[in-house]
């Protein structure tokens, strides 16, 4: 048996002892006074009030019984015997019963609410929140331990008081609007601040609900408070660090924000924005101060596109320069998003960086790409010297022979003027082309800026195999070439395409040279991929790509030459990158490698040589 048991039992035989004592005197008492029977069954029910006060329904009972057995014995006639005589005494021993019963039931009833009332207040004691309740007028009822907690007032010196009084409580809203609120929904929900009784603040989320009578009469309200201070303050703290983390990300990246109302020209700057622009924080940002700051060359087109975006309503996306009072310039990028605000006026929210760095070493690296392009080009040159003599050689040979012939003709004794004509033509055709000759080595090699035009691929393949002929021929390597009939044309530098080509085509022979075995070819091929883009592939029979290797062939300065630059691979795909296309290198399943460069297309055929395609 545990020690409650043990507990309750001992109190049990207790109260029963002292039950059974009290009765007895009061027995005694009421037998030697005399008294009738309606005085001690009057006494009786006191007494059994009492004892149900102190236990159970059960005991209640039990003792209503051993007084109703009393009463018999010695207060009814015949007296010391349990008959009844008259119905009259029964009529009265029935309504002790049933009245003392009745009372011990209320009782108990009163005591069960009560322990209830007692449970629930104790529940509500235990929870951390703060539960207040207020009647209509907002006087505190009932008043728990966390809202002693919280606020510092006892129970008792809250109660009776009007809670936003005792508070000072700070409403969001008007009361009135509360009460409203509170009387059509039956609930409100939202955050008050309170002054506690050390005169601290303290945020606390609240939620009311009402209670209402049966009748539907409201009667009180339930307050419930959680306090928030500290949430609100970490909140506060992280918006804090997060702008603070914004501000610095803006200051490293050289990237400020802005937001541009439309309709009343309104601007908002970030910090770095007002450096960017080089203003002093303090001012308030304008249009006319962002032209201020725009080069002069580039103000007109920055008022155009101000005043496009606020008509259009579209993003924009532009970049442009500032010309500092100090004489230096910035090169800006400025993005900005649309969007449409809560009074639905249009808005830009947009964010602008200062590219100035990336745009002067995009300068220098474009300069230096072009000078190693020009040296590249001589280098092929000098490759190509051999090659260029014996071009310039032949319409030279063919001007001497139509000279010895055109002699020949006029030393006639008649003279033949068709033949001499025709050896004059001969002699002027051979002498342009050597002239034509002269005039594309020249361009090879001149420093210039690329110049797109609309040319055929074909064309410039055909260009640069009539000029490695003598290379070929040297190095006896069997040179096919394969054009694809109708590509479309493209937009290109005809001496960067040619310098591309070429460049793989040497890379191709010398491949070549490294094998021994008799199979000495090289493959020119063009064709159309299915994306629609013009493809040119030079395919050797070299000893191919090592794995090891095929990662870095286009790194500048990658070479495995003893003789080598490297710089030739990388050329070629920067010239082709800056033409929007791709070149990639494979070995090739049966032998060698396959060096390929696709560009895109303009969607309208290559005409012009259709004999050269097959
Ligand atoms: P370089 O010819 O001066 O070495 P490139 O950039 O033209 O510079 O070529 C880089 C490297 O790529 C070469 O050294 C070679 O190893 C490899 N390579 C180029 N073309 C071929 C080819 N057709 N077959 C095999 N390897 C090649």
């Amino acid at each position: 048996m545990n020690a409650d048991r043990l507990a309750r039992l001992r109190y049990l035989v207790m109260l029963w002892i002292s039950g059974c004592i009290a009765l007895g005197a009061v027995t005694w008492a009421c037998f030697a006074l005399r008294c009738g029977m309606a005085t001690t069954s009057f006494i009786y029910l006191m007494v059994i009030v009492l004892l149900s006060f102190l236990d159970s329904f059960v005991s209640s009972t039990v003792f209503s019984i051993f007084c109703a057995g009393c009463l018999n014995y010695f207060f009814t006639a015949p007296l010391f015997s349990f008959r009844v005589a008259h119905t009259q005494d029964f009529l009265a021993l029935a309504t002790f019963l049933i009245t003392s019963h009745a009372i011990t039931a209320l009782v108990r009833h009163t005591r069960r609410l009560g322990e209830a009332q007692r449970e629930q207040a104790r529940l509500l004691d235990l929870t951390h929140d703060t539960i207040l309740v207020t009647d209509m007028t907002r006087v505190i009822s009932y008043w728990n331990r966390g809202a002693e907690e919280l606020y510092g007032w006892k129970r008792e010196e809250a109660i009776g008081k009007v809670a936003h009084q005792l508070l000072q409580t700070i409403f969001p809203v008007a009361l009135d609007d509360i009460n409203e609120q509170l009387s059509r929904t039956g609930r409100w929900e939202g955050e008050l601040v309170h002054t506690k009784r050390d005169g601290s603040k303290v945020v606390v989320a609240s939620r009311w609900s009402l209670q209402r009578s049966e009748s539907g009469r409201p009667l009180a309200t339930l307050v419930t408070n959680n306090d928030i201070s500290e949430r609100r303050r970490a909140e506060d703290e992280l918006r804090r660090s997060q702008a603070e983390y914004l501000a610095e990300a803006q200051r490293l990246s050289l990237t400020g924000s802005f937001g541009w109302r439309v309709s009343n020209g309104e601007l908002f700057w970030s910090d770095q924005s007002f450096r960017i622009f080089g203003y002093d924080p303090e001012i308030t940002p304008s249009r006319e101060m962002v032209l201020q700051r725009t080069h002069p060359d580039d103000v007109a087109r920055v008022k155009q596109l101000f005043e496009q975006a606020a008509t259009t309503g579209r993003d924009f996306d532009f970049q442009h320069r500032l010309l500092s009072p100090d004489g230096s310039i910035k090169h800006l990028h400025v993005v900005a998003h649309a969007v449409i605000d809560e009074q639905g006026s249009h808005k830009f929210v947009g964010a602008i960086q200062d590219i100035t760095a990336a745009t002067l070493a995009d300068e220098q690296l474009r300069e230096a790409q072009t000078e190693l392009a020009r040296m590249s080009r001589v280098m092929a040159l000098g490759e190509l010297s051999a090659s260029i003599a014996h071009e310039v050689n032949q319409p030279l040979a063919a001007i001497v022979t139509s000279g010895a012939a055109c002699l020949r003709w006029l030393g006639h004794a008649t003279p033949q003027p068709d033949e001499v004509r025709a050896c004059v033509q001969n002699m002027m055709a051979n002498g342009k082309r050597a002239g034509e000759i002269v005039r594309r080595i020249r361009t090879l090699t001149k420093r210039d800026t690329p110049q797109k035009m609309r040319l055929g691929l074909n064309e410039v393949v055909t260009e640069v195999a009539s000029l490695v002929q003598h290379q070929v021929l040297t190095h006896r390597v069997k040179l096919r070439v394969k054009l694809a009939c109708g590509l479309p044309r493209l937009a290109a530098d005809r001496i960067e395409l040619q310098q591309v080509i070429l460049n793989l085509v040497i890379n191709g022979i010398q491949a070549i040279d490294e094998t021994d075995d008799g199979l000495r070819e090289l493959l020119i091929e063009t064709r159309q991929d299915e994306d629609g883009w013009v493809v040119v592939a030079v395919q050797d029979s070299g000893p191919g790509i090592k794995a090891e290797n095929v990662n870095h062939l286009f790194d500048p300065f990658f070479t495995t030459k003893s003789d080598g630059m490297g710089m030739g691979l990388s050329i070629c795909r920067s010239i082709i990158e800056a033409h929007g296309g791709r070149v990639w290198a494979s070995s090739h399943a049966a032998r060698g490698a396959v060096f390929q460069c696709s560009l895109p297309a303009l969607g309208e055929s290559d005409l012009t040589e259709p004999a050269r395609c097959r």
